[in-house]
């Protein structure tokens, strides 16, 4: 348990980047209390192809920096044209001639030891994973690591019961997939992309982002203590040359991307023509939207929770809050109180809720837009933590009197900064949540059961949370609608784009 000191914050803190609101000593201090679990990094982490560590055809490596501080974490190899074609010609043999060829029930095992195996393994992921992407210990350690070990219990469970799948037909695997994800959940997208796609039996070339490859290398670790066969999952790092080649290569039937709409259009055209399977998750403005009968405390807390927790470094992230007029001036106060109260700083600290934001490129486009959003004239809001002095940090960030043609309230900010709008009737909160690009996410809070019902009919979005936000589970569905993208990941709909039904 942390230990109150009897010291409260100074009452003058430093200006920082962006000059927030003074708060004077209303919030008790904690001790740190870092979490101190040794996360076993090695200094150099080489490509994982045909089951084994293997060095780049290149010689070449990049550093993997931890954000919260910017010292140099690993290195990390730097796959080429030659290392990818490498990965596919494993995984077409183990695809013809191994993994391919394993009854469902065999498969179940294998992945059912996957899943016990980082659950062994679980706090000592937990720490990597916070080290290489900044996001704080509580989530990697209570929501990240744990939620990846549940999609492989999950799809385990489904190997050998996979004609229930597709009621009626019989589905075969569609052969060797090619993967890419972002940086936001590694280790968590790592478990949605390989879980499925091994449960119905295919092979797998995936690149992890080029800023959070390290738990997918250590999880490479697992992948040989489970004993899968060699050339099962291939892992290449490296940046976006390398991504193009593992979505180009002809070997790949079917490519699955996470990442930005910007990416997954520059591939969607790059393949334009191709007989390659596709899904794409991509980018998020989701709505949180909030009724006057809401009960207005949970309410802030989803808020918090959807778009502070983790930086906001969440594609489905709650980044609009679309407010009922009448309760729009309680709201936005109680959620003032509230974000004067969370923790930023250290990731690795048990009691931090806003951790490093993941890359100084992707501070300085948090910044940009946040300067943005000023300029435009909306009112900013940042409580007067202090940050760290080294690392990539950013306030948490209110901006109210948004209006919709604002660039913070259309574009995909992917940090801690929530844009405000209010609205006077349910069709105006439908007009206003549904105007925008993407189609990933939404929340309603209310009372009403009729309201949530219309509501997730009418939201053009591909999950909607009544009354909570940001909750998942390896059997529900997720995917997008417009430019969010296309396909789902979890679930039933999740292993029919790892199929062919026959
Ligand atoms: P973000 O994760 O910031 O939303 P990106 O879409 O840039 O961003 O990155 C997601 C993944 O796509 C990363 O693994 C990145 O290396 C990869 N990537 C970037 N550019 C390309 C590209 N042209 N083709 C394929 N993959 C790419």
């Amino acid at each position: 348990m942390p230990t109150l000191t009897a010291t409260k914050r100074p009452t003058k803190r430093s200006a920082g980047r962006s000059a927030p609101e003074l708060i004077f000593g209303d919030l008790w201090e904690y001790d740190p209390a870092p979490e101190t679990a040794d996360p076993k990094l090695k200094p150099r982490y080489d490509l994982f192809i045909g089951g084994k560590f293997v060095a780049p055809a290149s010689g070449k490596y990049f550093d993997s920096i931890n954000p919260a501080n910017e010292t140099k974490l690993a290195e990390i190899a730097l796959a080429n044209a030659a290392d990818v074609d490498a990965a596919y010609a494993a995984a077409q043999k183990a695809f013809t001639t191994t993994w391919g060829k394993l009854p469902g029930k065999e498969r179940a095992k294998y992945i059912y030891r996957l899943a016990r195996l980082l659950q062994d393994r679980a706090r000592e992921f937990a720490v990597a994973e916070t080290m290489d992407g900044g996001k704080p210990i509580k989530e990697s350690r209570d929501f990240d690591v744990p939620m990846a070990a549940a999609h492989f219990f999950y799809h385990a469970g489904w190997a050998d019961k996979l004609d229930y799948v597709a009621p009626g037909r019989k589905v075969a695997p569609l052969g060797v997939v090619g993967q890419i994800i972002p940086w936001n959940f590694p280790l968590l997208m790592l478990a949605w992309k390989l879980a499925p796609a091994l449960a119905m039996g295919n092979t797998i070339v995936i690149k992890p982002a080029e800023t959070t490859s390290v738990t997918a290398l250590k999880f490479a670790e697992i992948i040989q203590d489970a004993g899968l066969p060699p050339g099962t999952v291939n892992i290449v790092t490296g940046f976006g040359d390398t991504g193009a080649a593992v979505m180009n290569h002809p070997t790949a039937v079917k490519v699955a991307f996470t990442g930005s709409t910007e990416v997954g259009k520059i591939i969607m055209r790059s393949l334009a023509g191709t007989d390659k399977n596709m899904t794409m998750e991509l980018g998020g403005k989701a709505a949180n939207i909030v009724f006057d009968d809401a009960p207005l405390d949970q309410a802030v807390e989803g808020i918090v929770n959807g778009i502070f927790f983790n930086q906001g470094h969440v594609c489905c992230a709650g980044s609009r809050l679309l407010v009922h007029e009448p309760v729009a001036a309680a709201v936005l106060a109680k959620l003032k109180t509230r974000i004067r109260t969370l923790r930023v700083g250290d990731p690795l600290d048990k009691n931090t809720d806003i951790g490093a934001i993941n890359s100084k490129e992707q501070l300085t486009r948090i910044e940009k837009l946040v300067a943005s959003g000023v300029k435009e004239g909306a009112e900013m809001f940042q409580p007067a933590c202090k940050l760290p002095s080294k690392g990539y940090y950013f306030r948490p960030t209110v901006f109210s009197g948004v209006s919709m043609s604002h660039r913070i309230a259309r574009e995909e900010i992917f940090g801690p900064v929530l844009s405000v709008l209010t609205f006077r009737t349910l069709d105006e909160a439908v007009e206003k949540a549904n105007n925008t690009a993407y189609g990933l996410s939404a929340g309603v809070w209310t009372d009403k059961g009729s309201r949530i019902l219309k509501l997730s009919t009418e939201l053009k979005a591909g999950v909607v949370w009544a009354n909570t936000y940001n909750k998942f589970d390896p059997t529900s569905p997720f995917g997008g609608y417009k430019e969010s993208g296309f396909g789902r990941e979890g679930g039933r709909q999740g292993l029919l784009d790892y199929c062919k039904l026959v």
